[in-house]
Protein backbone atom coordinates (compact mmCIF):
# COMPACT_ATOMS: atom_id res chain seq x y z
CA UNK A 1 0.00 0.00 0.00
CA UNK A 2 1.50 3.41 -1.17
CA UNK A 3 1.23 6.51 1.65
CA UNK A 4 -0.24 9.37 0.47
CA UNK A 5 1.96 12.44 0.23
CA UNK A 6 -1.29 14.21 1.79
CA UNK A 7 -0.44 11.41 5.08
CA UNK A 8 3.05 12.78 5.15
CA UNK A 9 2.19 15.91 5.62
CA UNK A 10 -0.73 15.42 8.34
CA UNK A 11 1.77 13.50 10.65
CA UNK A 12 4.55 16.00 9.91
CA UNK A 13 2.08 18.72 10.93
CA UNK A 14 0.81 16.54 13.73
CA UNK A 15 4.57 16.37 14.71
CA UNK A 16 5.28 20.20 14.33
CA UNK A 17 2.14 20.97 16.65
CA UNK A 18 3.27 18.31 19.04
CA UNK A 19 6.58 20.13 19.59
CA UNK A 20 5.27 23.37 19.38
CA UNK A 21 3.02 22.97 22.30
CA UNK A 22 5.53 20.96 24.75
CA UNK A 23 7.76 23.86 23.85
CA UNK A 24 4.97 26.26 24.83
CA UNK A 25 3.91 24.45 28.13
CA UNK A 26 8.11 23.85 28.86
CA UNK A 27 8.78 27.86 28.67
CA UNK A 28 5.92 28.18 30.81
CA UNK A 29 7.09 25.46 33.42
CA UNK A 30 10.50 27.57 33.54
CA UNK A 31 9.34 31.11 34.02
CA UNK A 32 6.89 29.64 36.75
CA UNK A 33 9.88 28.17 38.48
CA UNK A 34 12.15 30.95 38.11
CA UNK A 35 9.28 32.97 39.18
CA UNK A 36 8.88 31.16 42.78
CA UNK A 37 12.76 31.13 43.36
CA UNK A 38 14.58 33.76 45.13
CA UNK A 39 18.23 33.97 45.56
CA UNK A 40 20.08 35.64 48.30
CA UNK A 41 23.71 35.25 48.63
CA UNK A 42 25.83 36.25 51.54
CA UNK A 43 29.21 38.37 51.61
CA UNK A 44 31.94 36.53 50.34
CA UNK A 45 29.02 34.22 48.88
CA UNK A 46 29.25 31.90 52.27
CA UNK A 47 25.47 31.49 52.35
CA UNK A 48 22.81 30.86 49.31
CA UNK A 49 18.87 30.96 50.01
CA UNK A 50 17.16 29.33 47.40
CA UNK A 51 13.40 30.10 48.46
CA UNK A 52 9.93 29.85 46.85
CA UNK A 53 8.31 33.30 46.90
CA UNK A 54 5.74 32.08 50.06
CA UNK A 55 8.88 31.01 51.97
CA UNK A 56 6.76 27.80 52.23
CA UNK A 57 9.91 25.24 51.01
CA UNK A 58 13.00 27.02 51.39
CA UNK A 59 16.26 25.35 50.31
CA UNK A 60 19.48 26.66 52.29
CA UNK A 61 22.62 25.29 51.31
CA UNK A 62 25.74 27.42 52.90
CA UNK A 63 29.28 26.56 54.25
CA UNK A 64 30.41 25.45 57.88
CA UNK A 65 32.48 28.84 57.38
CA UNK A 66 29.01 30.89 57.68
CA UNK A 67 27.65 28.76 60.23
CA UNK A 68 30.36 29.71 62.68
CA UNK A 69 30.09 33.02 61.57
CA UNK A 70 26.48 33.23 62.14
CA UNK A 71 24.99 30.93 64.28
CA UNK A 72 24.93 33.35 67.52
CA UNK A 73 21.70 34.13 68.73
CA UNK A 74 21.58 37.61 70.44
CA UNK A 75 19.27 39.35 72.00
CA UNK A 76 16.06 41.07 70.58
CA UNK A 77 17.36 44.33 72.19
CA UNK A 78 20.73 43.83 70.97
CA UNK A 79 22.61 43.19 74.23
CA UNK A 80 25.58 41.44 74.57
CA UNK A 81 24.07 38.61 77.54
CA UNK A 82 23.30 35.28 76.81
CA UNK A 83 19.70 34.18 76.33
CA UNK A 84 18.90 32.77 79.63
CA UNK A 85 20.16 35.45 81.36
CA UNK A 86 17.46 38.19 79.07
CA UNK A 87 14.83 35.38 80.12
CA UNK A 88 15.86 36.19 83.69
CA UNK A 89 15.98 39.90 83.15
CA UNK A 90 12.73 40.44 81.41
CA UNK A 91 10.19 37.63 82.28
CA UNK A 92 7.59 39.86 84.78
CA UNK A 93 5.86 36.20 86.28
CA UNK A 94 8.17 33.52 86.08
CA UNK A 95 5.47 31.25 85.13
CA UNK A 96 2.61 32.53 83.00
CA UNK A 97 5.13 34.28 80.88
CA UNK A 98 6.86 31.51 79.97
CA UNK A 99 7.21 28.62 76.93
CA UNK A 100 4.49 26.63 76.94
CA UNK A 101 2.35 27.71 79.77
CA UNK A 102 -1.34 27.02 79.40
CA UNK A 103 -3.78 29.43 77.96
CA UNK A 104 -7.54 30.15 76.12
CA UNK A 105 -10.23 28.68 77.70
CA UNK A 106 -11.43 24.98 78.68
CA UNK A 107 -13.14 24.74 75.20
CA UNK A 108 -10.26 25.59 73.21
CA UNK A 109 -7.60 25.14 75.72
CA UNK A 110 -4.00 25.91 73.81
CA UNK A 111 -0.19 26.40 75.05
CA UNK A 112 1.28 29.62 75.17
CA UNK A 113 4.05 29.65 72.03
CA UNK A 114 6.18 31.85 73.38
CA UNK A 115 7.66 34.01 75.95
CA UNK A 116 6.88 37.95 77.06
CA UNK A 117 9.92 39.95 77.42
CA UNK A 118 8.68 42.96 79.61
CA UNK A 119 10.66 46.06 78.36
CA UNK A 120 9.38 49.88 78.13
CA UNK A 121 6.85 50.35 75.20
CA UNK A 122 8.36 51.64 71.83
CA UNK A 123 11.93 49.66 72.87
CA UNK A 124 13.62 48.77 69.23
CA UNK A 125 13.75 45.27 68.48
CA UNK A 126 16.29 43.47 66.55
CA UNK A 127 17.26 40.03 64.65
CA UNK A 128 18.56 37.40 66.63
CA UNK A 129 21.36 36.71 64.47
CA UNK A 130 23.49 38.86 61.85
CA UNK A 131 21.35 37.14 58.81
CA UNK A 132 17.74 37.08 58.30
CA UNK A 133 14.97 37.62 55.86
CA UNK A 134 11.96 39.08 56.70
CA UNK A 135 8.93 36.56 55.71
CA UNK A 136 6.08 37.76 57.32
CA UNK A 137 5.03 41.06 57.79
CA UNK A 138 1.86 42.96 59.38
CA UNK A 139 1.40 46.48 59.87
CA UNK A 140 -2.52 45.52 61.10
CA UNK A 141 -2.97 46.43 64.84
CA UNK A 142 -6.10 43.43 65.05
CA UNK A 143 -3.38 41.29 63.18
CA UNK A 144 -4.74 37.43 63.41
CA UNK A 145 -2.79 34.22 63.53
CA UNK A 146 -3.81 30.79 63.35
CA UNK A 147 -2.50 28.52 66.37
CA UNK A 148 -3.42 25.05 67.02
CA UNK A 149 -5.61 24.78 70.08
CA UNK A 150 -7.37 21.25 72.42
CA UNK A 151 -10.86 20.84 72.88
CA UNK A 152 -12.38 18.90 75.43
CA UNK A 153 -11.37 15.33 74.74
CA UNK A 154 -8.41 15.90 73.08
CA UNK A 155 -9.64 16.63 69.94
CA UNK A 156 -7.12 19.07 68.19
CA UNK A 157 -8.20 22.56 66.23
CA UNK A 158 -7.12 25.80 65.85
CA UNK A 159 -8.35 29.07 66.89
CA UNK A 160 -7.22 32.64 65.66
CA UNK A 161 -5.67 35.22 68.29
CA UNK A 162 -4.98 38.60 67.86
CA UNK A 163 -1.18 38.64 67.35
CA UNK A 164 -1.12 42.66 66.91
CA UNK A 165 1.52 44.23 64.44
CA UNK A 166 3.71 40.86 63.53
CA UNK A 167 7.05 40.57 61.89
CA UNK A 168 8.69 36.73 61.32
CA UNK A 169 12.26 36.98 60.13
CA UNK A 170 13.79 33.35 59.07
CA UNK A 171 17.43 32.57 59.83
CA UNK A 172 20.17 30.35 58.16
CA UNK A 173 19.64 27.54 60.13
CA UNK A 174 15.96 27.46 59.24
CA UNK A 175 14.85 28.72 62.64
CA UNK A 176 12.30 31.47 62.62
CA UNK A 177 11.73 34.39 65.54
CA UNK A 178 8.25 35.82 65.58
CA UNK A 179 8.08 39.12 67.22
CA UNK A 180 4.37 40.50 68.04
CA UNK A 181 2.50 43.75 69.54
CA UNK A 182 4.81 45.76 68.11
CA UNK A 183 3.43 49.33 67.87
CA UNK A 184 5.27 49.61 64.96
CA UNK A 185 6.79 47.45 62.05
CA UNK A 186 10.12 48.83 60.07
CA UNK A 187 10.97 45.81 57.54
CA UNK A 188 9.20 45.23 54.46
CA UNK A 189 8.66 41.28 53.09
CA UNK A 190 11.63 39.54 51.78
CA UNK A 191 13.98 42.54 52.94
CA UNK A 192 17.35 40.71 54.47
CA UNK A 193 18.24 42.02 57.56
CA UNK A 194 21.32 41.83 59.93
CA UNK A 195 21.83 42.85 63.46
CA UNK A 196 21.81 46.41 62.80
CA UNK A 197 18.65 46.28 61.73
CA UNK A 198 15.67 47.78 63.73
CA UNK A 199 12.92 45.56 63.30
CA UNK A 200 10.28 47.50 64.82
CA UNK A 201 9.40 48.79 68.93
CA UNK A 202 7.70 46.95 71.27
CA UNK A 203 4.23 47.98 72.21
CA UNK A 204 0.57 46.70 72.91
CA UNK A 205 -1.25 45.86 69.86
CA UNK A 206 -3.53 42.53 69.37
CA UNK A 207 -5.02 40.76 72.15
CA UNK A 208 -2.57 42.33 75.39
CA UNK A 209 -4.39 45.89 74.72
CA UNK A 210 -7.56 44.92 76.73
CA UNK A 211 -5.87 42.01 79.02
CA UNK A 212 -4.24 44.28 81.66
CA UNK A 213 -0.92 43.48 80.69
CA UNK A 214 1.91 46.43 80.00
CA UNK A 215 3.47 46.47 76.60
CA UNK A 216 5.63 43.44 76.03
CA UNK A 217 7.34 41.71 73.21
CA UNK A 218 5.94 38.19 72.63
CA UNK A 219 8.69 36.68 71.10
CA UNK A 220 8.02 32.83 69.31
CA UNK A 221 11.12 30.96 67.73
CA UNK A 222 10.13 28.00 65.14
CA UNK A 223 11.46 25.06 63.66
CA UNK A 224 12.09 24.22 60.32
CA UNK A 225 8.49 22.60 59.99
CA UNK A 226 7.08 25.68 61.76
CA UNK A 227 7.08 24.05 65.38
CA UNK A 228 7.18 26.49 67.95
CA UNK A 229 9.93 25.37 70.74
CA UNK A 230 10.87 26.94 74.34
CA UNK A 231 13.93 29.34 73.68
CA UNK A 232 15.72 28.03 76.44
CA UNK A 233 16.23 24.75 74.63
CA UNK A 234 17.58 25.90 71.58
CA UNK A 235 19.72 28.99 72.76
CA UNK A 236 21.54 26.81 75.28
CA UNK A 237 24.24 25.74 72.76
CA UNK A 238 27.27 28.22 73.29
CA UNK A 239 30.11 26.48 71.68
CA UNK A 240 30.45 27.03 68.19
CA UNK A 241 29.97 23.79 66.27
CA UNK A 242 29.42 23.45 62.87
CA UNK A 243 28.79 19.91 63.14
CA UNK A 244 25.64 20.44 65.56
CA UNK A 245 23.85 22.35 62.89
CA UNK A 246 24.63 20.19 59.70
CA UNK A 247 23.39 17.51 61.67
CA UNK A 248 20.24 18.83 62.80
CA UNK A 249 19.10 20.74 59.27
CA UNK A 250 17.10 20.02 57.14
CA UNK A 251 17.28 20.42 53.68
CA UNK A 252 14.06 20.31 51.65
CA UNK A 253 15.25 19.96 47.99
CA UNK A 254 11.72 20.43 46.68
ZN1 LIG B 1 3.01 36.05 74.81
Amino acid sequence: MRIKTSHIRIVILIALLVVVISDFFYIKYLEKKINNTNIFSCESDSLIVLSSSDFKKPVYAFTADFIDTFYRYESPFKEKIEFDELIKKYIRNRWADHYGCVRGTREKKRIHEGIDLYVPENTPVFPLSNFGIVTEVSDNPHYMVLVECEKPGGIIDSVKIEYGKTVRILYPEGIASIYTHLNEVFVEINQKVDKNTVVGLTGLTGNIRNSGKPSHLHLELRDSKNRSFDPRNRLRFNQISAEYFLQHISIDTK
